[in-house]
């Protein structure tokens, strides 16, 4: 059905329609879950990605490969930008979101090949989508005491790194989490349903109730990499830090406490703009302008130097000269700090950031409780504690890039869960079993639809399903007999039987401590449906010139699973 576009608008586009545009976008979406569907799970394998230039990165992490990996289609960009919300959100879970949405279309597309309308697929999938949210608390319980946040957080990593690193970095994420926690006056606003739909799920009346007023935000603990040491290794520093040393020899670097000057630029003469000519027409005229400079940045520093602070930072340069005088004047300083670490020093010492010393006053000033240096594997470090949000540096040992990246990776995901859990301390079950309670769920409320939504409802509730079915693939078990018995044991022993990897068995989950924040279970249904339904609603792609492929030309094709 492919067709050049005929009016003068489209020349330039070929245009996809109907059916035909939503199967391309459908194999999109299969090729991209393929891609990553062998490293769900604990026993997932790792991926080898090699970039045109022959770089090298193993990972495990599905945003990660789905981010090198170059993806032409729009579709299965979109289902990317869900997956990057998540991990911006969540930072967990982004693989089963891949997962959740290609299954959901997959099935649509059965659905209309019967002759469902897309329209009443997407309407039937956001009823069991909300059903499905709302009915989350009814399986959570409520986290208890430190252990568990530090198992969840073990959850997480499941199938990462080593396993003797991950158990190091899992600590050290709990402790991060735990440093930068703040008790919020309001508490961070809770997503919930929007409440439209009346099942069970709603009387356990948890829906709203789950936020415990505590604000961990994960974007505080900056991580730095060290080569030197193995990962186990790697610590937690409360504070900034930065490998940097201060711009004088004659400046104090161990400070107990004080205050602190930031500037969004620099302290340097101005650099003469590409357009003026300069036409110097005696021989003094030259060093006046000089002197014009150097008047400049002198009042410069002296505005700085009047605000009394001990300790200034510059994101731009600082002169020689005016080095010397900051260095006089008794004030430490620190120059080309990017503005992601000025931001972040911003927020530890209450200071705002000044772009012109002349037009600030005192109040820009912010505090520190102590500010120092250290040599670390031959590379000076300056570690800055605030007064506010102090924050917390991770400082990542390792002993090849790679190995230093993966584990960063992994303590993001890990520092993620453990911010999500101290703000929403509810737990559910992992190894599927959330998906098949919720699958038991849903097809019981599907009852309740009329009309042809309710197919579409039970073809969400399969789609759940395919969780604890990869769940069982990668750890090498028949998934359909996998699946069978965990939803013949969870209707006699309940919600909590999951597939334990491990004994390749159906388990309690609570028993065997293979828990996840249910933040994050949320946050995977929302994305899925939503990206799931944005493609559903597609019936008309116009390509810009050329019709990029697939991302993987070895994608299953459609028709050739009917
Ligand atoms: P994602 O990117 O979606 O987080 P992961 O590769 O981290 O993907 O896998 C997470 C899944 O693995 C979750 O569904 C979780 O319940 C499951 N899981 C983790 N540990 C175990 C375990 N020991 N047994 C069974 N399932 C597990
Ligand atoms: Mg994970």
């Amino acid at each position: 059905m492919t067709a050049e576009g005929d009016s003068g608008l489209l020349r330039d586009t070929t245009r996809v329609t109907g059916h035909e545009a939503l199967v391309q976008n459908i194999e999109a979406a299969m090729s991209l879950a393929n891609a990553v569907r062998s490293t769900l799970g604990p026993f997932g394998l790792d991926k080898m990605l090699v970039d045109d230039e022959g770089r090298i990165l193993v990972t495990n992490d599905g945003v990660t490969i789905i981010d090198t990996a170059r993806v032409e289609h729009p579709a299965a960009k979109m289902i990317i930008s869900a997956c990057t919300i998540q991990d911006e959100v969540a930072r967990d879970g982004t693989t089963s979101t891949i997962l959740l949405a290609s299954e959901l279309l997959v099935n649509a597309w059965e659905m209309i090949l019967q002759g469902i309308h897309p329209a009443q697929i997407a309407a039937g999938y956001r009823l069991a989508s909300e059903a499905a949210v709302q009915a989350l608390p009814d399986i959570a319980r409520e986290m208890n005491g430190d252990n568990e946040l530090l198992e969840a957080t073990m959850t997480s990593l499941a199938g990462k790194g080593q396993s003797s690193s991950r158990t190091h970095l899992a600590k050290i994420a709990v402790k991060a989490a735990q440093s930068i926690t703040v008790v919020s006056k309001t508490g961070p606003p809770m997503a919930t349903g929007d409440g439209t739909l009346k099942d069970e799920a709603e009387e356990t009346g948890m829906s709203g109730g789950s936020e415990s007023g505590i604000r961990a935000d994960p974007t505080l603990v900056k991580v730095i990499s060290n080569r030197g040491g193995v990962t186990t290794d790697s610590h937690l520093v409360r504070g900034l830090v930065l490998a940097k040393s201060c711009i004088h020899p004659d400046m104090v670097d161990w400070l107990e406490g004080g205050k602190i000057l930031l500037i969004d630029g620099g302290l340097e003469r101005r650099a003469p703009s590409l357009d003026a000519t300069l036409k110097i027409t005696s021989p003094g005229m030259l060093n006046a302008f000089r002197d014009k400079d150097r008047d400049i940045l002198r009042q410069q520093v002296d505005a700085v130097i009047a605000l009394a602070p001990n300790l200034v930072v510059v994101r731009d340069g600082v002169d020689d000269e005016a080095r010397q005088w900051l260095a006089d004047a008794g004030i430490t300083a620190y120059r080309r700090v990017e503005s992601p670490d000025l931001d972040l020093l911003a927020r530890a010492t209450g200071a705002t950031m000044i772009h012109r010393p002349e037009s600030a006053d005192a109040q820009a000033l912010g505090t520190f409780a102590s500010s120092r240096e250290e040599l670390w594997y031959e590379t000076t470090h300056w570690i800055m504690e605030g007064s506010a949000e102090s924050g917390a540096t991770l400082v990542i040992c390792g002993t090849t890039e790679e190995v230093m990246a993966e584990a960063e990776r992994c303590f993001d995901d890990a520092l993620g869960v453990a911010c999500q859990l101290l703000e929403e301390p509810y737990l559910l079950p992992g190894g599927g079993a959330t998906h098949i309670a919720l699958a038991r769920r849903i097809r019981r409320y599907a009852e309740s639809i009329p009309g042809r939504e309710q197919l579409a409802a039970e073809g969400f509730a399969d789609a759940l399903e395919v969780i604890p079915r990869t769940l069982a693939e990668n750890s090498g078990i028949d998934p359909i007999d996998a699946l069978l018995q965990l939803v013949a044991k969870q209707t006699t022993h309940g919600d909590w039987i999951g597939l334990d990897a491990a004994s390749k068995s159906p388990e309690d989950m609570d028993e065997k401590a293979i828990r996840e924040p249910l933040r994050i279970t949320r946050q995977v249904i929302r994305g899925a449906t939503d990206s799931a339904i944005s493609l559903l609603r597609i019936d008309d792609v116009l390509w810009a010139r050329q019709e990029p492929t697939s991302p993987d030309e070895s994608s299953t094709k459609i028709d050739s699973d009917k």
